[in-house]
């Protein structure tokens, strides 16, 4: 005999995956505190944590130089290509899913899930000796502003990604005639709202140059 539990584990092996493609975004940035500690060399400088994080992974790139315009140069030649094909100072991009199990070869839509990955790409300079007070304390401020805002897109998509299947969940259970198509709609919906988090945020900031993006 082949109990419910046991069916709904077969089930979930074949799991529909519902998968929205990478959402790519042309951002600026986001470093752990350490590295930040590190190449700033101060202590009091852009203390930005993700936390412990599985979910989030953090690439570097590596620029040069001893000046402003030096360093400027270098992030538009080396930054991260977006998906517009323009070249960034860094770049981030989110990937939520969402999927829900089958038993009998009947979607259980109360028991959807949803996850989350993030990807940043992130500028890191090799500070040389001798760099001047004011060239390092004008990096300090650049890379501040450019974590602070980074980690508010990462908020925006760690924050909701739960509402996806939160939502189907609410639904299925106010309507157990949801069909998958139904909440298909509701994820995308929601993904959609996501998205819109984003793009206010930097049509308001300016991708952030109001907010003291700016080398
Ligand atoms: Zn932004």
């Amino acid at each position: 005999m082949i109990s419910a539990q046991a069916l709904l584990v077969i089930g979930a092996t074949s799991l529909r995956r519902h998968v929205a493609a990478w959402w790519r975004r042309s951002l600026l940035l986001v470093v752990p505190l350490l590295t930040v500690c590190f190449y700033l060399g101060r202590a009091d400088s852009a203390e930005v944590s993700l936390g412990d994080d599985p979910n989030i992974r953090i690439s570097y790139y590596e620029i040069e130089g001893n000046t402003i315009e030096e360093l400027r140069q270098a992030l538009l030649t080396r930054g991260p290509i977006d998906e517009k094909g323009v070249r960034r100072f860094a770049y981030t991009r989110w990937f939520i899913s969402w999927r829900w199990p089958h038993l009998d070869g009947a979607a259980v839509l109360s028991r959807a899930t949803a996850a989350y990955k993030i990807d940043i790409f992130v500028p890191q300079w090799n500070e040389p000796r001798g760099a001047s007070t004011e060239v390092r304390m004008r990096w300090s401020s650049f890379i501040a502003a450019l974590l602070a805002h980074e980690k508010n897109h990462v908020e925006f998509a760690r924050h909701n990604f739960a509402h996806i299947a939160e939502l189907i969940q609410q639904a299925a259970t106010s309507n157990p005639k949801l069909s998958e198509d139904q909440a298909e709609q509701i994820a995308q919906r929601e993904l959609s709202r996501i998205r819109m988090l984003d793009w206010s945020y930097d049509t308001d900031t300016n991708h952030g140059k109001l907010e003291g993006v700016v080398l």
